[in-house]
C-alpha cells in the first residue's frame, strides 16, 4: 500500500480528500505539527500545489500530496483566482470572502454570473520526481447564500448540473462525485496506477 503526506492542514480539506479517496488503497499521513507552513506566493494553482509538495518532503523525506483550489470568475476576469482564500484580506473568513464576492458581482446580470473551480493536485516523491493533475467545476455565483453543508464559497456557487443547488446544499457524497477536488483526486489515483 503506498504512503503520502498530505500536505494540507485545512480539516475541511482534509476531511473532503479522505472522504474522496477511502476505498482507495493509500494511506495518507498527517502532516507533522512541527513543519513550517509554506508561504504560497507562486503565481499559478500548480506553482503554489508543487512548493507545498516539494517543501514537505525536503522536511520528511517522505512522498507528499498537496492541493491548491481557485475560484475563477469570469465577470471578474478570473478573480478571486489563486488568492481566492484571501480575497477579502490577509486574515479574512470564508464568510468575509463570500460577502465581499458577492458584493462585486451585485450589478452582473444572472446569465453573466459564470464561475469555474479549479483544483490542482501535486506529487511530490523523495527523489525529486513530481507530477501534477487538476480538476474542475464550471457553474455560476448565486445572489445570496444558501445551505450549510461544505466550506469556503460553497453556500454560493451553482454547479452546471444541479438544477439550482448550491455545493452547500448537496450532501457532502454529491460534492464530491461533481467537484473539482473530486475530479483533480480521481486524476491522481489513475496516475499513480499508471506508475
Ligand atoms: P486552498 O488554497 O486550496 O486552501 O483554497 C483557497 C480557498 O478557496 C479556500 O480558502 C476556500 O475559501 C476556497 N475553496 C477551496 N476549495 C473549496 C471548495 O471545495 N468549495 C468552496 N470553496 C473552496
Amino acid at each position: 500500500m503506498a504512503s503520502f503526506i498530505l500536505a494540507t492542514a485545512n480539516p475541511d480539506k482534509v476531511l473532503e480528500i479522505r472522504e474522496i479517496l477511502s476505498s482507495l488503497d493509500v494511506t495518507l499521513l498527517e502532516r507533522p505539527t512541527d513543519v513550517a507552513d509554506v508561504i504560497e506566493d507562486g503565481e499559478t494553482l500548480e506553482d503554489n500545489a508543487l512548493l507545498k509538495a516539494r517543501a514537505l518532503v525536503a522536511a520528511t523525506g517522505v512522498a507528499a500530496i498537496a492541493d491548491d483550489t481557485g475560484l475563477f470568475v469570469d465577470a471578474l476576469d478570473g478573480q478571486p483566482g489563486v488568492y481566492s482564500a484571501r480575497y477579502a484580506g490577509e486574515s479574512a473568513t470564508y464568510e468575509d470572502n463570500v460577502i465581499k464576492l458577492i458584493d462585486a458581482l451585485k450589478d452582473v446580470a444572472p446569465a453573466l454570473r459564470t464561475a469555474r473551480f479549479r483544483t490542482v493536485a501535486a506529487v511530490a516523491y523523495p527523489d525529486d520526481s513530481w507530477f501534477v493533475v487538476d480538476g474542475e467545476l464550471h457553474g455560476t455565483i448565486a445572489t445570496a447564500p444558501c445551505g450549510t453543508n461544505g466550506f469556503g464559497y460553497d453556500p454560493i456557487f451553482i454547479p452546471d448540473d444541479t438544477r439550482g443547488r448550491t455545493l452547500a446544499e448537496l450532501t457532502p457524497q454529491q460534492k464530491h462525485a461533481l467537484s473539482h477536488r473530486g475530479n483533480a483526486f480521481r486524476a491522481l489515483f489513475e496516475a499513480l496506477a499508471q506508475r
